[in-house]
């Protein structure tokens, strides 16, 4: 049985415009573009009429933590209500993200790996949620940023069994972290403060690209950022110290940036517990130039929220869209961010309408090319041809 999404404005997630076309479906990928009203549906067949709207591919948030719940103090909820119900509660924050078209999320970061087990769980059908890119526990020095599902390790001998123990676990791509961050813990952590050494992370690197998997590291400061760069991470997380210098380099090796924007102004804004308010003003005073030379350099820009942190609801990737958006990336370079670019930057095969790809298709109302945060409120959305929002 095939899903036709019939009379759509299709924005396959490169062009620079819109195609008229019909949309055909089967075995939950897209199976033919073909010319607009030429496809004849059987009866059994499953119809979606776009009446010339918009027509996009599904969204992809390139940062989220399925395990926290968006609350003042999201990681002190996880310990209090422990794994069973973490592994619940992570279920849930999965749907929600699909129900608003996010059809992929890149999970970097989870207490016992839970993020991992909601990503099979969404394979095997036990859960209905977004195709779930999982890192599992953080591979990161002892006494580091991330402290509640740090995978320890230090030394290179160190981080190559935490790649591997991690790719082994079923994670689908790695997280690090070479700087301190805003939110964590309270005292002994720096937002510039460098983390695993350049050796340690050219180590990961190798190893996870040896496995075949991306790596997203954690960095803020400058220092962590070049290191993460010269050892060929292929994500900067956050990047909020970045210098011209840097995203010249990060353009030429094809180095991603998600800047994750508003999860700071709401961390800034009080969100959170006291002592990250003070590391999170600071961060949104360089955050908003960091994003600029990315531009200016070509960086690649990848839309992610860190949906699950204080202020961040599953889902949240309007408020970063907007964010995005309000920085000075253009319409066409904010839906790139939340769908070709995040798919490049993190190895997946999503965020493009071509035959081959998979059947995750959001019809919108209204413009995303004048308001790209338009893409964010679907009307309808179908994730691996399933009808999950709207008809
Ligand atoms: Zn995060």
């Amino acid at each position: 049985m095939a899903l036709v999404v019939r009379d759509a404005a299709v924005w396959d997630g490169d062009s620079s415009e819109v195609t008229p076309a019909d949309v055909v479906c089967d075995g939950g990928r897209v199976v033919a573009v073909e010319a607009v009203r030429s496809v004849r549906p059987d009866t059994d067949d499953d119809v979606v009429e776009a009446d010339g709207a918009v027509v996009v591919p599904g969204l992809v948030d390139g940062h989220v933590h399925l395990v926290w719940s968006a609350g003042p103090d999201p990681a002190g909820v996880v310990e209090a209500d422990g794994e069973q119900l973490t592994v619940l509660r992570a279920a849930e924050n999965a749907r929600a993200h699909l129900q608003a078209g996010v059809t992929t999320v890149a999970d970097l970061g989870s207490n016992w790996d839970v993020a991992i087990a909601v990503a099979r769980a969404v394979e095997l059908g036990h859960v209905v949620g977004p195709r779930v890119l999982a890192a599992g526990r953080t591979v990161a020095m002892t006494g580091g940023h991330d402290p509640f599902w740090v995978n320890a390790c230090d030394g290179v001998d160190a981080v190559v069994r935490g790649v591997r123990e991690q790719v082994f676990l079923g994670a689908g791509l790695i997280k690090t972290a070479a700087t301190g961050g805003v939110y964590g813990r309270a005292e002994g952590e720096e937002v510039g403060a460098s983390e695993l050494t350049a050796e340690e992370l050219a180590a990961l690197a190798r190893e996870a690209h040896r496995r075949g998997v991306k790596v997203a590291a954690h960095a803020l400061g400058t220092e962590g950022i070049r290191d993460s760069v010269e050892a060929g991470i292929d994500v900067i997380e956050h990047g909020v110290f970045l210098t011209e210098e840097i995203a010249a380099a990060m353009a030429g090796r094809g180095t991603a940036l998600c800047p994750t924007l508003a999860v700071y102004r709401s961390l800034a804004a009080g969100g959170g517990p006291d002592y990250a308010t003070a590391k999170a003003v600071e961060v949104v005073r360089a955050h908003d130039n960091a994003v600029h030379l990315a531009m200016e350099a070509g960086v690649p820009i990848v839309a992610g929220t860190d949906a699950g942190s204080p202020g961040m609801p599953h889902p949240s990737l309007e408020d970063e869209l907007a964010a995005l958006h309000a920085c000075g990336l253009p319409p066409l370079d904010v839906l790139k961010a939340a769908t070709s670019r995040a798919a490049d930057a993190l190895g997946a095969d999503v965020g493009r309408i071509r035959p081959g790809a998979p059947a995750d298709l959001l019809v919108l109302d209204g413009d995303p090319f004048t308001d790209p945060v338009l893409a964010a409120r679907p009307r309808t959305v179908v994730a691996r041809q399933r009808l999950v929002r709207g008809g």
